[in-house]
Protein backbone atom coordinates (compact mmCIF):
# COMPACT_ATOMS: atom_id res chain seq x y z
CA UNK A 1 0.00 0.00 0.00
CA UNK A 2 1.51 3.09 -0.77
CA UNK A 3 1.80 6.22 1.70
CA UNK A 4 -1.28 8.45 2.59
CA UNK A 5 -0.69 11.97 0.96
CA UNK A 6 -3.07 14.94 2.02
CA UNK A 7 -3.23 17.59 -0.70
CA UNK A 8 -4.83 20.43 -0.40
CA UNK A 9 -7.46 21.74 -2.92
CA UNK A 10 -5.57 24.63 -4.34
CA UNK A 11 -2.46 22.53 -4.04
CA UNK A 12 -3.87 19.87 -6.25
CA UNK A 13 -5.45 22.63 -8.57
CA UNK A 14 -1.41 23.71 -9.22
CA UNK A 15 -0.68 20.24 -11.42
CA UNK A 16 -3.79 22.18 -13.59
CA UNK A 17 -1.68 25.13 -14.38
CA UNK A 18 -0.45 25.46 -18.15
CA UNK A 19 3.20 26.41 -16.37
CA UNK A 20 3.07 23.26 -13.76
CA UNK A 21 6.23 22.22 -12.81
CA UNK A 22 6.76 18.65 -11.27
CA UNK A 23 10.30 18.94 -9.86
CA UNK A 24 8.61 21.65 -7.58
CA UNK A 25 5.31 19.70 -6.89
CA UNK A 26 7.59 16.37 -5.90
CA UNK A 27 9.52 18.68 -3.14
CA UNK A 28 6.20 20.34 -1.68
CA UNK A 29 4.70 16.61 -1.44
CA UNK A 30 8.03 15.05 0.03
CA UNK A 31 8.21 17.98 2.44
CA UNK A 32 4.94 17.87 3.25
CA UNK A 33 4.38 21.75 1.71
CA UNK A 34 7.26 23.14 4.58
CA UNK A 35 8.77 25.45 2.17
CA UNK A 36 11.51 27.73 3.46
CA UNK A 37 11.35 31.19 2.11
CA UNK A 38 7.69 31.32 2.20
CA UNK A 39 6.38 34.93 2.92
CA UNK A 40 2.59 35.14 1.94
CA UNK A 41 1.03 38.67 2.71
CA UNK A 42 -2.37 38.22 4.79
CA UNK A 43 -4.07 40.94 3.20
CA UNK A 44 -6.23 39.14 1.03
CA UNK A 45 -7.48 36.79 3.74
CA UNK A 46 -8.20 39.41 5.79
CA UNK A 47 -10.40 40.52 2.36
CA UNK A 48 -12.09 37.30 1.77
CA UNK A 49 -12.93 37.36 5.43
CA UNK A 50 -14.22 40.07 5.85
CA UNK A 51 -16.27 39.40 2.39
CA UNK A 52 -17.91 36.34 4.32
CA UNK A 53 -18.95 38.56 7.00
CA UNK A 54 -20.42 41.14 4.87
CA UNK A 55 -22.72 38.34 2.93
CA UNK A 56 -23.61 36.33 6.18
CA UNK A 57 -24.58 39.70 8.05
CA UNK A 58 -26.43 40.92 4.87
CA UNK A 59 -28.50 37.52 5.19
CA UNK A 60 -28.74 37.63 8.30
CA UNK A 61 -30.76 41.06 8.49
CA UNK A 62 -32.14 40.67 5.22
CA UNK A 63 -33.26 37.19 4.84
CA UNK A 64 -31.61 37.19 1.49
CA UNK A 65 -28.33 37.64 -1.26
CA UNK A 66 -27.06 40.82 -1.35
CA UNK A 67 -28.01 42.08 -4.95
CA UNK A 68 -24.58 41.77 -5.94
CA UNK A 69 -24.84 38.41 -5.87
CA UNK A 70 -27.53 37.76 -8.51
CA UNK A 71 -25.67 35.97 -10.58
CA UNK A 72 -26.09 32.91 -8.40
CA UNK A 73 -29.97 32.95 -8.76
CA UNK A 74 -32.41 32.69 -6.12
CA UNK A 75 -30.56 32.30 -2.79
CA UNK A 76 -32.41 31.31 0.31
CA UNK A 77 -29.58 31.15 2.72
CA UNK A 78 -26.02 30.30 3.61
CA UNK A 79 -24.22 27.77 5.39
CA UNK A 80 -20.99 28.80 7.43
CA UNK A 81 -18.63 26.80 5.60
CA UNK A 82 -16.62 24.40 7.82
CA UNK A 83 -12.87 24.32 8.72
CA UNK A 84 -10.43 22.00 6.35
CA UNK A 85 -10.33 19.58 9.64
CA UNK A 86 -14.09 18.64 9.36
CA UNK A 87 -14.07 19.54 5.61
CA UNK A 88 -12.03 16.44 3.75
CA UNK A 89 -12.49 12.91 2.20
CA UNK A 90 -9.69 10.20 1.72
CA UNK A 91 -9.39 9.08 -2.14
CA UNK A 92 -9.04 5.05 -1.51
CA UNK A 93 -7.73 4.58 -5.41
CA UNK A 94 -4.54 7.11 -4.84
CA UNK A 95 -4.63 7.15 -1.06
CA UNK A 96 -4.64 10.59 -1.02
CA UNK A 97 -6.51 12.80 2.26
CA UNK A 98 -8.32 16.23 0.33
CA UNK A 99 -8.79 18.61 1.99
CA UNK A 100 -10.45 22.47 1.45
CA UNK A 101 -12.49 24.89 3.20
CA UNK A 102 -14.57 27.07 0.55
CA UNK A 103 -15.18 30.60 1.18
CA UNK A 104 -18.99 30.36 0.94
CA UNK A 105 -21.54 27.79 0.40
CA UNK A 106 -24.75 28.48 -0.47
CA UNK A 107 -28.87 26.98 -0.13
CA UNK A 108 -31.17 27.25 -3.21
CA UNK A 109 -34.87 27.04 -2.72
CA UNK A 110 -34.47 23.48 -3.75
CA UNK A 111 -32.79 22.99 -0.86
CA UNK A 112 -29.64 22.43 -3.32
CA UNK A 113 -25.99 23.76 -2.62
CA UNK A 114 -23.76 26.08 -4.35
CA UNK A 115 -20.28 26.54 -3.10
CA UNK A 116 -18.39 29.48 -4.02
CA UNK A 117 -14.99 31.20 -3.30
CA UNK A 118 -13.77 34.73 -3.17
CA UNK A 119 -10.86 35.93 -5.69
CA UNK A 120 -9.25 39.77 -4.76
CA UNK A 121 -8.46 40.13 -8.04
CA UNK A 122 -9.24 41.83 -11.41
CA UNK A 123 -12.05 39.80 -13.38
CA UNK A 124 -10.59 37.78 -16.73
CA UNK A 125 -13.35 35.23 -17.27
CA UNK A 126 -11.68 31.89 -18.56
CA UNK A 127 -8.45 34.37 -19.92
CA UNK A 128 -7.31 34.08 -16.08
CA UNK A 129 -4.03 32.37 -16.64
CA UNK A 130 -5.03 30.68 -12.64
CA UNK A 131 -8.64 29.49 -13.78
CA UNK A 132 -7.35 26.19 -14.23
CA UNK A 133 -6.22 25.84 -10.69
CA UNK A 134 -9.35 27.58 -9.65
CA UNK A 135 -11.87 25.54 -11.34
CA UNK A 136 -10.02 22.63 -9.72
CA UNK A 137 -9.85 23.79 -6.29
CA UNK A 138 -13.50 24.57 -6.17
CA UNK A 139 -14.37 21.29 -8.11
CA UNK A 140 -12.34 19.57 -5.46
CA UNK A 141 -14.80 21.35 -2.30
CA UNK A 142 -17.69 19.93 -4.68
CA UNK A 143 -16.51 16.44 -4.41
CA UNK A 144 -15.83 16.91 -0.66
CA UNK A 145 -19.47 18.46 -0.26
CA UNK A 146 -21.04 15.80 -2.05
CA UNK A 147 -19.47 13.14 0.78
CA UNK A 148 -19.94 15.46 3.88
CA UNK A 149 -23.88 16.61 4.28
CA UNK A 150 -23.52 19.63 1.19
CA UNK A 151 -25.51 16.69 -1.47
CA UNK A 152 -26.99 17.91 -3.34
CA UNK A 153 -24.42 20.46 -4.95
CA UNK A 154 -26.22 22.19 -8.19
CA UNK A 155 -23.28 24.61 -8.74
CA UNK A 156 -19.81 26.04 -8.29
CA UNK A 157 -18.90 29.68 -8.70
CA UNK A 158 -15.60 32.18 -8.40
CA UNK A 159 -16.66 35.47 -7.69
CA UNK A 160 -13.94 37.66 -8.50
CA UNK A 161 -13.79 41.00 -6.19
CA UNK A 162 -11.85 43.49 -8.35
CA UNK A 163 -10.83 46.96 -6.53
CA UNK A 164 -12.50 49.81 -8.39
CA UNK A 165 -9.33 52.21 -8.43
CA UNK A 166 -10.38 54.03 -11.65
CA UNK A 167 -10.05 57.90 -12.20
CA UNK A 168 -13.35 58.44 -11.17
CA UNK A 169 -13.42 56.62 -7.76
CA UNK A 170 -10.03 58.09 -6.78
CA UNK A 171 -11.99 61.48 -7.60
CA UNK A 172 -15.12 60.91 -6.01
CA UNK A 173 -14.61 62.81 -2.65
CA UNK A 174 -17.27 60.33 -0.92
CA UNK A 175 -14.39 58.16 -0.90
CA UNK A 176 -12.44 60.09 1.67
CA UNK A 177 -12.38 59.67 5.54
CA UNK A 178 -11.42 61.44 8.33
CA UNK A 179 -8.94 58.33 9.32
CA UNK A 180 -8.17 57.23 5.54
CA UNK A 181 -10.18 56.28 2.40
CA UNK A 182 -12.67 53.96 1.06
CA UNK A 183 -12.18 51.60 -1.75
CA UNK A 184 -14.54 49.78 -3.46
CA UNK A 185 -14.79 45.84 -4.84
CA UNK A 186 -16.84 45.18 -8.29
CA UNK A 187 -18.36 41.44 -8.01
CA UNK A 188 -18.01 39.60 -10.93
CA UNK A 189 -19.51 35.60 -11.24
CA UNK A 190 -17.69 33.24 -13.08
CA UNK A 191 -19.88 30.26 -12.75
CA UNK A 192 -17.74 26.71 -13.16
CA UNK A 193 -19.00 23.49 -14.00
CA UNK A 194 -19.18 20.66 -11.96
CA UNK A 195 -16.68 18.16 -13.23
CA UNK A 196 -15.04 14.91 -11.08
CA UNK A 197 -12.91 13.99 -13.82
CA UNK A 198 -10.49 17.14 -13.78
CA UNK A 199 -9.84 16.08 -10.03
CA UNK A 200 -9.52 12.44 -10.98
CA UNK A 201 -7.10 13.27 -13.32
CA UNK A 202 -4.95 15.48 -10.90
CA UNK A 203 -4.91 13.07 -7.95
CA UNK A 204 -3.37 10.63 -11.02
CA UNK A 205 -0.65 12.61 -11.81
CA UNK A 206 -0.07 13.52 -8.07
CA UNK A 207 -0.10 9.79 -6.51
CA UNK A 208 2.69 9.83 -10.01
CA UNK A 209 4.43 12.43 -9.49
CA UNK A 210 5.00 11.63 -5.52
CA UNK A 211 5.86 7.82 -6.24
CA UNK A 212 9.29 9.38 -8.41
CA UNK A 213 12.14 8.33 -6.89
CA UNK A 214 14.09 11.32 -7.77
CA UNK A 215 12.65 14.88 -8.45
CA UNK A 216 11.53 15.00 -12.11
CA UNK A 217 13.46 17.70 -14.28
CA UNK A 218 12.33 21.53 -13.49
CA UNK A 219 10.86 24.34 -15.66
CA UNK A 220 13.05 25.05 -18.57
CA UNK A 221 14.71 28.46 -18.08
CA UNK A 222 13.31 29.04 -14.62
CA UNK A 223 15.58 31.06 -13.00
CA UNK A 224 15.27 30.17 -9.16
CA UNK A 225 16.69 26.77 -10.23
CA UNK A 226 19.67 28.46 -12.29
CA UNK A 227 20.34 30.28 -9.10
CA UNK A 228 20.07 27.19 -6.53
CA UNK A 229 22.58 25.27 -9.18
CA UNK A 230 24.82 28.05 -9.52
CA UNK A 231 24.87 28.99 -5.69
CA UNK A 232 25.79 24.85 -5.29
CA UNK A 233 28.28 25.05 -7.91
CA UNK A 234 29.88 27.54 -5.86
CA UNK A 235 29.58 26.01 -2.72
CA UNK A 236 31.54 22.60 -4.02
CA UNK A 237 34.25 24.68 -5.85
S1 LIG B 1 12.26 24.80 -12.07
FE1 LIG B 1 11.49 26.63 -10.96
S2 LIG B 1 9.43 26.06 -10.45
FE2 LIG B 1 10.55 24.16 -10.88
S3 LIG B 1 11.51 23.40 -9.00
FE3 LIG B 1 12.95 24.76 -9.95
S4 LIG B 1 12.49 26.72 -8.93
FE4 LIG B 1 10.68 25.47 -8.65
Amino acid sequence: MSEQLRISAKNLGEVALPGFCPRCFWIKLRLQNKLPFQVFPGIFSSIDSYNKRLIHSWFDRHKGAPVWLKGLGTLSGYIEPPHFSKFNIMDKEYNILLTGSPDGIFVKPDRTHIIVDYKTSKYKGLHDKLYPMYEAQVNVYGMIGEQRGLAPVSGLALIYMEPVTDATAACDDANHRDNGFMMGFAANIQAVSLDAGIVRQLLKKAREIYEMPESPPGRTRCKDCELLANLLGVAKA
